[in-house]
């Protein structure tokens, strides 16, 4: 698509280009497989000398059309969907980091991707350091090994919303000759677009804001095409795959070596697909994405006005509030906006949050966020109930913490959703 086009436009219209008579909406290619007419032809599918569908687990038109989009909307070389975000995390660091590396990660990421991390991979054999996001870039360089073959984070980490400096981790993995990977659910390409900063890999949850209307589970990995894999560390990319005949990624697919051989290597082997249903669902989210980020946001930001002013409220963390720690760094990468999603706590503890949440009637409970719906949850009761209060302290996360993801509902009636619930804690 034009170069010239903005994002709000990209949203709609990237990725399928219907020609004469052809229909106006993606279609869904509900197929397992692809018809051709030589064995010859097969041949060369297989061995990745033409491209082409053969087989829906390697790839599939509807899919293709969104991967095409997204990689646009993150201004990358190109993208491979996944079942879910969690498939997304996997393959981004699988694909790059054997049995026997070493990962750099910054501590404050999603439960789910620490727990994928901390237990699943580190079985598998793969060792992880985690640092503090804050932590300076001497202290987070002296985390590095000799076998660290990347370094992880999230732009706006869930829930603890702290907001990353994409461009003091870029320089820290860039110095250490490894790439940036992160994950960008949280504001989406519409509010901040890592490579602009450095970042080499991009991954999302696309069930959250991107699909946006919580019908699809589903995930991305999309590569900027900028790092260079020729410095020794990537002999998978560099020295011949002996599962396709000894071709070379970086030689065969250039700038697109590493999203090809996640693609071919391991979602061939992994098989952790999404289905061309959900990717039509994803497309259809994708299309409002722009407008529905922006009502997010102006949503957010007057209901965190709200809380912060509000006598019953302990306290709140909202990257968009000038009181915000995270506040310039969210000036600085997401200018328009960071995302729907607030933490605060009621005053008096564990007790009256609950009370409060139990009370609220058009945000419904919920272990989901970034939904068009306004929804809430506590932490400390459902996601991380098996934690201690010490624990808790831990991972950032009060016994007191609601979770409040903002939707897209007129803004009046979310805060008179607030006042009533607010008037049966007093
Ligand atoms: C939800 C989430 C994931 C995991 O995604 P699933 O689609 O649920 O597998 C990863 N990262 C972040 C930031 C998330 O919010």
């Amino acid at each position: 698509m034009s170069n010239n086009y903005h994002i709000n436009t990209r949203c709609l219209q990237s990725g399928y280009n219907p020609a004469n008579g052809e229909p106006r909406v993606l279609p869904i290619y509900q197929s397992t497989t692809f018809v051709y007419d030589s064995a010859d032809t097969m041949g060369k599918l297989f061995d990745l000398e033409v491209a082409g569908d053969f087989y829906t687990r390697l790839s599939n038109p509807t899919s293709g059309a969104v991967e095409r989009k997204i990689a646009e909307l993150e201004g990358g070389v190109g993208a491979l969907l996944t079942s879910a975000g969690q498939a997304a995390s996997l393959i981004s660091v699988l694909n790059i980091c054997r049995s026997g590396g070493h990962v750099v990660s910054s501590a404050s990421i999603y439960g789910g991707t620490y727990n994928l991390f901390h237990k699943t991979m580190r079985e598998m054999g793969i060792d992880f350091t985690f640092v503090d996001p804050q932590a300076s870039e001497e202290e987070i360089g002296a985390a590095f090994r000799d076998n660290t073959r990347l370094v992880f984070a999230e732009t706006l980490a869930n829930p603890t919303m702290v907001v990353l400096d994409i461009e003091k981790f870029a320089r820290v993995a860039h110095k250490n000759d490894v790439p940036l990977i992160i994950d960008n659910t949280f504001p989406t390409p519409v509010n901040c677009r890592p490579f602009e900063f450095g970042a080499d890999i991009v991954i999302h949850s696309t069930t959250k804001y991107m699909d946006g209307h919580a019908t699809a589970v589903g995930g991305v990995i999309v590569d900027s095409g900028k790092f260079d894999w020729n410095n020794g560390k990537y002999p998978e990319l560099t020295e011949p795959d002996d599962s396709y005949h000894g071709i070379v990624y970086t030689k065969q697919f250039g700038p697109a070596a590493y999203i090809v051989k996640a693609r071919t290597h391991l979602m061939r082997d992994i098989g952790a697909v999404i289905s061309p249903n959900n990717a039509f669902l994803l497309n259809l989210g994708l299309e409002t994405l722009f407008l529905r980020m922006e009502r997010h946001c102006s949503n957010a930001q007057a209901v965190a006005e709200y809380l912060e002013a509000h006598p019953q409220v302990e306290w709140i963390n909202y990257p968009g509030l000038k009181s915000n720690a995270g506040y310039e760094l969210a000036q600085k990468y997401m200018p328009n906006g960071t995302c729907g999603v607030i933490s605060f706590g009621v005053k008096g503890g564990r007790e009256p949050s609950m009370k409060f949440m139990e009370a609220l009637k058009l945000a419904k409970i919920v272990i989901h966020v970034a939904d068009a719906r306004t929804c809430v949850l506590h932490p400390a009761s459902t996601t991380h109930r098996q934690l201690n209060d010490q624990q808790l302290a831990d991972a950032g996360i009060s016994p007191d913490l609601l979770r409040l993801s903002i939707g897209i509902e007129h803004i009046d009636d979310i805060i008179a959703d607030l006042d009533q619930a607010f008037a049966t804690v007093k």
